[in-house]
């Protein structure tokens, strides 16, 4: 293993090694490092419990009830330090093992050596263990081969451990698009078999998921894979309107999140649920060939609603989301004062660019979104003209046909 890690994090071991106890990097930065990714942060593991990892760093802090863990300050670094832990199925009969009627574990907190921590772990590749001082590494299940032949091996039984953890099959779906492995075929068989599973994850765990597997670049895999094995139902409320449109619009959306991230720009998880909700949002809200408005707001709720219950949207994003889409109307009203109070909303540039990717959806009707691309960029006067010009069309009111979406 030749990757540089961060020194605050070799630190935190030199000083669990001066206490007697060992301290191992573990889990996605191993393996990352070992597939030539730029790990995102480091774990690593201790036989030291909280309370003595807390005692001995002064900057740290203990959180947790499922996992307790420590995290560890240093400016504005945050490593956290967890505890060996033993095997569930080593400890059913355990008190410290809380299990729901599902086999689903809700606590676990009973402390083990590291061949019993090596046997919690999900997958192969995420259980290889490397000491950083004495050079030295910990793979009892073959991890370092399952990395270099590109496959996600399960950790015991897929079935079993997807009742314990049904949040299981959406990681290994997220492993095998950001590293481009194959999935193992009895996973592939859990997660078919354990899938619906995800339907007792509570919404907040699922709003993690939500953005690990759709801000960090791999949006459009992890997507189209999910609807593969039909769990995009238990993370996105729109699953169940499925046409030509909506998933065109999707599929841009989500490659357009990718690009950006490619590129360093920002992204949000509101726009992206804004974009893939519109087709749905749409196609209740018609009546005939337009948009019945007060049902569309009606509907704005409801489906924020919806979404809310499978992954817990942050408040401020609520308001965003359906600033966004009020928008979409807002932007085909072009009369009198409208395009400018438009124009200065703050989420004016998040509903353009909605527009944009609604109008390549349709691919057709660029009138409206070419406007709005001058608009924005010309002075006033030429503002004025360009509205003057509009009055004489007939393109300035369409009745919210949108872009011929709802045909
Ligand atoms: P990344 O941080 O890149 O998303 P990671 O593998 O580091 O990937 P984390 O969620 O940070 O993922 O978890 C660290 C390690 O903890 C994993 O590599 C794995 O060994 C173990 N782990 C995490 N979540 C689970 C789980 N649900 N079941 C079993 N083991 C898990
Ligand atoms: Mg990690």
């Amino acid at each position: 293993m030749n990757a540089k890690f961060d020194s605050f994090a070799i630190d935190i071991v030199k000083k669990l090694n001066k206490n007697s106890f060992e301290g191992w990097f573990v889990g996605g930065c191993i393996r990352d490092a070992l597939t030539n990714i730029v790990a995102k942060d480091i774990d690593i593991v201790t036989n030291a419990t909280p309370e003595q990892i807390r005692k001995i760093f002064k900057s740290s802090r203990i959180i947790g009830r499922r996992f307790k863990l420590v995290h560890i300050f240093k400016g504005n670094k945050i490593i956290e330090v967890a505890t060996f832990r033993a095997s569930s199925s080593e400890t059913n009969s355990s008190k410290s093992v809380i299990k729901d009627g599902f086999g689903k574990i809700l606590r676990d907190n009973i402390w083990g050596n590291i061949n019993q921590d090596c046997l919690r772990r999900d997958f192969t590749i995420n259980a290889i263990y490397f000491d950083p001082l004495r050079k030295k590494i910990f793979d009892i299940h073959n991890g370092i081969e399952d990395t270099n032949r590109k496959r996600i091996v399960s950790i015991g039984n897929p079935l079993k451990r997807f009742e314990e953890d049904p949040v299981r099959s959406l990681r290994a779906i997220r492993f095998s698009s950001k590293l481009n492995f194959k999935i193992a075929k009895d996973i592939k068989t859990a997660i078919y078999e354990k899938g619906y599973l995800l339907q007792g994850v509570s919404n907040a765990r699922r709003f993690d998921e939500f953005n690990k597997l759709f801000m960090h670049g791999k949006s459009n895999a992890n997507y189209q894979k999910l609807d593969s094995f039909d769990l995009l139902k238990y993370l996105v409320a729109s699953a169940d309107t499925k046409n030509p449109y909506s998933e065109t619009l999707q599929r841009l959306a989500l490659k357009n999140t990718d690009t950006r991230i490619r590129s360093s720009k920002s992204v949000t998880p509101g726009f992206l649920i804004a974009a893939l909700l519109w087709p749905k949002l749409i196609a209740q809200s018609k009546s005939i060939s337009s948009i019945n408005t007060r049902k569309f707001f009606r509907n704005m709720d409801t489906l924020l609603r919806e979404q809310q219950s499978l992954t817990a949207i942050p408040r401020r994003f609520h308001p965003y989301i359906k600033d966004i889409w009020s928008l979409q109307l807002k932007l085909e009203t072009r009369i009198s004062k409208q395009p400018y109070r438009t124009l200065s909303s703050p989420r004016f540039r998040a509903a353009y660019d909605l527009l944009l990717l609604r109008t390549k959806a349709v691919n057709r009707d660029k009138e409206l979104s070419d406007w709005w691309t001058k608009f924005q960029t010309v002075n006033r006067k030429i503002k004025m003209s360009m509205l003057k010009e509009l009055e004489t069309s007939n393109a300035k009111n369409k009745k919210f046909g949108l872009l011929g979406e709802l045909s």
